[in-house]
């Protein structure tokens, strides 16, 4: 399984100077294993920069695009991509779309009422290729994999995901609300749908003293990352949702203070960025995995 980020940032797009080594497009994640169509986890504006390499290589000449996209919820960062994913433009293209089920109407309902003129020129129908949009169920399969979703606390209705296919897995939780201030509890829920996975993608708004002053924004700490992945036993944590106010010096001090806080519960830690790829094999579940699962 292989792991590549084209969009990391939370809340709004940032691309300037000081945010070029992490990148500044917004939550969008691909999964590729031979065996499967590619699984796209959110669909923020790095979705256009996978579309563009889709195009620029990735696919045949007139060769249409077949996949999935696991939406975790409908907060801008995470959808605002869709309008501009070049594959669409192909007619025989196809993404499946899961998301979480909304308050009031369905999902399907929800996404087409922001891809529409006022805003936004046309709508999904009038694009060639084809788009279905799904309320996620708690486990499915495509193809060889498997799909877990689980609600996490944010605001407004949310998911994490768990894709496991050939023996490997990631969990992405994108946003998550800390329950407060220097808290450790994590909601089972979540500690269940992470449970020894070899990848966690988490949410990493905040340090304590912006936490502080952001309590109820439904975000966390970096520590409250490392608390999820060391709780959940998971091999490797990814740093993820960065801040647009964050350049580049301030997200290694972050990733610095979340190795530092880890110390050896979690095997390694990284700060996600724009065009970093994880290849992810097997590995034998570790004691703490085992206790989380169970
Ligand atoms: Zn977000
Ligand atoms: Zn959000």
């Amino acid at each position: 399984m292989q792991v590549t980020f084209y969009g990391v940032r939370g809340s709004t797009p940032c691309a300037c100077d000081g945010t070029r080594r992490y990148g500044g497009n917004t939550s969008c994640v691909v999964v590729t294993h031979p065996d499967m169509d590619p699984v796209v986890l959110d669909l923020g504006t790095g979705l256009r920069y996978f579309g563009n390499d889709l195009a620029g290589g990735g696919l045949a000449p007139g060769e249409a695009f077949q996949g999935t996209a696991l939406v975790s919820h409908l907060h801008w960062d995470h959808v605002q991509g869709v309008p501009f994913f070049k594959p669409w433009l192909c007619e025989g293209s196809r993404l499946d779309v899961y998301g979480p089920a909304q308050e009031d109407g369905s999902l399907e309902d929800a996404v087409r009422s922001f891809i529409r003129p006022p805003y936004f020129p046309v709508t999904i129908d009038d694009l060639p290729g084809q788009v279905t949009i799904t309320e996620a169920p708690e486990v499915f399969s495509l193809g060889p994999a498997e799909v877990r979703s689980a609600p996490v606390p944010h605001i407004g209705p949310t998911l994490g995901f768990r894709l496991t296919v050939g023996g490997t897995s990631v969990a992405f939780v994108p946003d998550h609300q800390q329950p407060g201030v220097g808290a450790t509890y994590v909601d089972p829920t979540v500690l269940e749908l992470c449970a020894g996975a070899d990848l966690l993608i988490h949410d990493a708004q905040f340090d304590n003293d912006e936490f502080l002053t952001k309590a109820d924004w439904g975000h966390c700490t970096v520590e409250y990352a490392v608390e999820v992945a060391a709780q959940a036993g998971v091999r490797r944590l990814a740093l993820f949702h960065h801040d647009p106010s964050h350049g580049d010096g301030r997200v290694d001090e972050l990733l610095a203070a979340a190795r530092d806080y880890a110390g050896d519960r979690v095997e390694e830690i990284v700060a996600a960025s724009e065009g970093l790829t994880v290849a992810l094999s097997p590995a034998a579940p570790t004691p703490a995995a085992a206790a989380a699962a169970g």
